[in-house]
């Protein structure tokens, strides 16, 4: 059975029986924090219960190794619209050891890609328009290092109220342990 099938089917079992009456809330972090972390399913649950952040509490922003790709992309915009619209005033950027964007093989995804049924001429097409994809799809080096840029281009964002808070973590997946690589204080000593 389709994962599709076993959702709808618990859904309605959920609804039915007011599941969903533990979880209410507003749209409003009660915490005041936005959270931008890793798509990773080893955090789906434990990185809220490691922070000790319940329905209601923070902003929620994933994506692949909390990247954020360009200081004007729906990432940032997402953090933006938290901190102007929703009442959020504390970024915290939580990245994870053997994260999947660690050293990640952008070629070999492009032949995966290629694989997939997607046709040489559509990435000769999209290399002509300028994108380049490998680039695109690449990861970083180390965990600690793609916490530092994504915690640097929200700090240094024109858009971001001056003198925010941004804080840069890295939490181990299985202990749900969190290691401090920028407080959002000592940033420039914390750096080399
Ligand atoms: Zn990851």
């Amino acid at each position: 059975m389709p994962n599709l099938d076993l959702i709808l089917q618990h859904n309605e079992a959920f609804v039915e029986k007011k599941e969903y009456e533990t979880f209410l809330t507003d749209k409003f972090p009660d915490k005041k924090i936005v959270i931008l972390t890793c798509m990773d399913t080893r955090l789906v649950e434990l990185l809220p219960k490691a922070m000790n952040l319940r329905n209601g509490d923070a902003k929620f922003i994933k994506t692949a190794g909390a990247i954020i790709t360009h200081p004007f992309g729906s990432i940032m915009r997402s953090i933006l619209v938290a901190i102007h619209a929703l009442q959020a005033s504390e970024v915290f950027v939580v990245g994870h050891h053997e994260c999947g964007m660690v050293g990640l093989n952008s070629q070999q995804i492009v032949e995966n890609i290629k694989q997939s049924g997607v046709k040489q001429e559509t990435l000769d097409t999209l290399s002509h328009s300028g994108i380049d994809v490998p680039k695109w799809l690449k990861g970083f080096n180390s965990v600690r290092e793609g916490v530092e840029q994504s915690v640097d281009i929200v700090r240094k964002h024109p858009l971001m109220p001056p003198g925010s808070l941004v804080h840069g973590l890295i939490i181990d997946p299985r202990t749900g342990k969190l290691e401090l690589v920028d407080d959002g204080h000592t940033y420039n000593s914390m750096q080399g």
